[in-house]
């Protein structure tokens, strides 16, 4: 058995850096037609786009602020123009934001950790589902270890708002497996991107490292074959409302 997408078209959301470009990446390499979805980083989505085609992938840029529940309507309508359907959507867009304690923290700083990590998955997920109940298709959404074990300092509402994924996961899966839609989600530990290079120090990461059993920090590249493997119906049919743990053992729930 091997990991095909061949006719098979993937939204990533959050691909231009990251966890989404090396899982963009990974799906393309495996026959699909990607689309790239990101924020503000469009010179790093164009070299993803161009490391794609490089190798004879098929992909496009769909930048769209997905915090604005419009703009997600609005991205999954233009995929759908570009590519004419969504087999698989990957809802990895998310981040920290920054690191702010409770007694500091303001309205406006919690809708931005929130609509940045679940108002961005609800609307993708709505927009998108008409068109995955027309593929049979499935829904791979990027939780974290934090949603189970908590934030480290100043990551509360972030913690708070990956567990609330990874819950939403679970009625999506039970609400439509009669659509023949599966839902999972990849929960990763400590991997490191620009998220981890804004937010932590390094001897946080030192110390984070250390009582990692794999002794190391999670690459992007590590997290890929979980999404893969989740998104194939060969390999994963009959899976679904599941997490996969990708942190070298640093929680084994
Ligand atoms: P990253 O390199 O910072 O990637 C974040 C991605 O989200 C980028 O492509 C970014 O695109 C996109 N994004 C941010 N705001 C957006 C917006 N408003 N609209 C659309 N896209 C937006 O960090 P990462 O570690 O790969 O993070 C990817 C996912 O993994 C996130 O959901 C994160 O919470 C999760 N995660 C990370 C870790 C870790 O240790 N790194 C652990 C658990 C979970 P632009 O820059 O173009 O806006």
């Amino acid at each position: 058995m091997t990991i095909s997408f061949e006719n098979k078209v993937v939204l990533v959301t959050g691909a231009s850096t990251g966890i989404g470009a090396a899982v963009a990446k990974g799906f393309a390499a495996s026959g699909a037609k990607v689309a790239i979805n990101y924020g503000s980083s469009h010179a790093e989505a164009k070299e993803v786009l161009a490391e794609i085609t490089a190798k004879s992938g098929e992909a496009e840029l769909f930048p769209a602020d997905l915090r604005d529940t419009a703009a997600a309507r609005k991205m999954v309508e233009d995929v759908i123009a570009k590519f004419g359907r969504i087999d698989v959507l990957v809802c990895n867009a998310g981040g920290l934001v920054g690191r702010v304690g409770l007694g500091e923290m303001s309205d406006e700083f919690y809708e931005s950790v929130m609509d940045l990590n679940v108002r961005s998955v609800v609307s993708t997920c709505s927009a998108a589902l008409p068109h995955l109940k027309k593929s049979k298709g499935n829904i791979v959404i990027t939780g974290s270890v934090a949603s189970k074990v908590g934030g480290g300092a100043g990551a509360s509402l972030y913690a708070a708002s990956k567990a609330a994924v990874q819950n939403l996961v679970k009625t999506y899966a039970k609400e439509h497996a009669g659509d023949g839609i599966r839902v999972n989600s990849v929960s990763p530990g400590t991997i490191y991107t620009l998220f981890h290079k804004k937010h932590t120090s390094p001897e946080v990461l030192e110390n984070i490292t250390a009582s990692i059993p794999m002794k190391r920090l999670g690459t992007p590249e590590d997290c890929v074959g979980a999404y893969l493997f989740l998104a194939s119906d060969e390999l994963a049919g009959y899976i679904t409302g599941q997490a996969i743990e990708v942190n070298g053992g640093q929680l084994m729930p």
